[in-house]
């Protein structure tokens, strides 16, 4: 029923706009790279500096195009059609989303800030586990793949390789675990998620994500070979070995849940569906990492960014001072724009996020969404290595330390 409401409005929209079409879709997006591609804005947010519209696949093309140029991954959010349904539900959305950044802003002003973590030896030896041949072992199989786009036929055959792998690692995990293939409704893809369940605090959950699906140059990206060694078997690859480690471990005292989305290339349309079912369904999410390019050390080895917009200030300190404790990067601080990756998508829904990224972003890996996106020495696993160790300590932390959660 409510996908009949949604139809309906959509086609009437786009009818009266004369943007009928079956591939036209409606996005939130920065305002400046809306203007740049001359799409219309049907509805913005100066606080936020972001803008609803209906793009047409020809403007979905450019979008695609000006954000890769312009050192994102991702560039846009596709709006599940719940969420797009009215004007006023639209308005809505942006709101939500001026709402956790004015938040956001007033503990950055305010007096109180998050108090310092204490070294803690285990995780120190957790991340002593992390392997950088094991994720360059990972990235090769995943990059193995012609294409992991959501449009191939074959969009789920590594997801199914991905859950067997997954079990394999925890097959001897002392605590409670499941892995879960998520359909969705906005693509055919399905997204992987494994949860291990909390000792003391299950419902309170710390998820980390990246996404697993690959692209090649321009809108659709299904034809062509889509390697995405770096974006993002390198993300994935970490969540991977992050995973591996975990399950050598007891388990902590609340849950983590460790999620390959689907479709991301697509307007982060897995990300979206699950964290809007989260926030709908009222789950305890403490805080959101994501890992989305880890690989290419484009702004020099053991130098990253931690992502300061649509993220949440309190785990960028989270962030620098698990660096102190465990790894000792070079974390320098810089933006990305709206829907740069998935964290974007909790965010809306009112989560905490974090965002690790191999490099400023003007530094990124220029091969990214073409078929020159492959193993190859231009990627370091050292690099990756240490921000797999650095989201290590970020799981275990949070998930261990049951006093850390978001400030008011
Ligand atoms: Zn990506």
């Amino acid at each position: 029923m409510k996908t009949l409401l949604a139809l309906t409005f959509l086609s009437q929209f786009a009818l009266s706009h004369g943007l009928e079409n079956h591939s036209t879709q409606p996005v939130l997006a920065s305002i400046e790279d809306l203007k740049s591609i001359k799409a219309p804005i049907w509805a913005s947010d100066d606080v936020t500096g972001v803008g609803f519209s209906y793009l047409t696949p020809e403007m979905q093309i450019k979008m695609q195009d000006q954000s890769h140029f312009k050192g994102k991954c991702g560039g846009f959010e596709v709006l599940p059609v719940a969420e797009a349904q009215s004007f006023s539900s639209i308005l809505e959305e942006l709101n939500q989303l001026k709402k956790q950044v004015l938040k956001d802003q007033s503990y950055l002003n305010g007096p109180v800030k998050f108090a310092p973590v204490h070294y803690k030896a285990f995780i120190e030896e957790a991340a002593s586990l992390v392997q950088a041949s094991n994720l360059h072992e990972l990235v090769t199989w995943l990059s193995s793949y012609p294409s992991r786009n959501e449009k191939t036929a074959q969009r789920n055959t590594h997801v199914e390789a991905m859950r067997l792998k997954a079990d394999e690692f925890l097959k001897n995990y002392k605590g409670t675990w499941k892995t879960e293939l998520v359909t969705h409704t906005s693509s055919q893809q399905k997204s992987l998620k494994v949860t291990l369940a909390g000792t003391t605090h299950a419902d309170e959950i710390i998820v980390l994500g990246g996404h697993h699906d690959s692209t090649v140059g321009g809108w659709g990206g299904s034809s062509g070979l889509a390697p995405g060694a770096d974006d993002n078997a390198s993300g994935s690859a970490n969540l991977f070995e992050i995973l591996r480690i975990l399950a050598e471990l007891p388990p902590q005292a609340r849950s983590i849940e460790i999620m390959w989305y689907a479709a991301e290339e697509s307007g982060l349309l897995g990300s979206a569906e699950i964290a809007k079912s989260y926030k709908a369904e009222q789950k305890n999410v403490i805080a959101v990492l994501q890992l989305d390019m880890t690989s290419f050390p484009g702004s020099g080895e053991m130098t990253i960014a931690n992502i300061t917009d649509f993220t949440s200030p309190w785990l960028h300190d989270l962030i620098k001072q698990l660096n102190q404790h465990y790894v000792g990067l070079n974390i320098i601080d810089d933006k990305c724009g709206y829907a740069c990756s998935d964290h974007a998508s909790w965010y809306r829904q009112g989560f905490s996020t974090a965002v690790p990224f191999e490099a400023a972003s003007k530094k990124m890996n220029p091969n990214i969404h073409s078929k020159k996106d492959i193993v190859s020495p231009e990627l370091s696993f050292k690099h990756s290595a240490a921000i797999t160790q650095l989201s290590l300590a970020f799981a275990l932390e949070l998930s261990s330390n049951t006093g850390l959660r978001p400030p008011p």
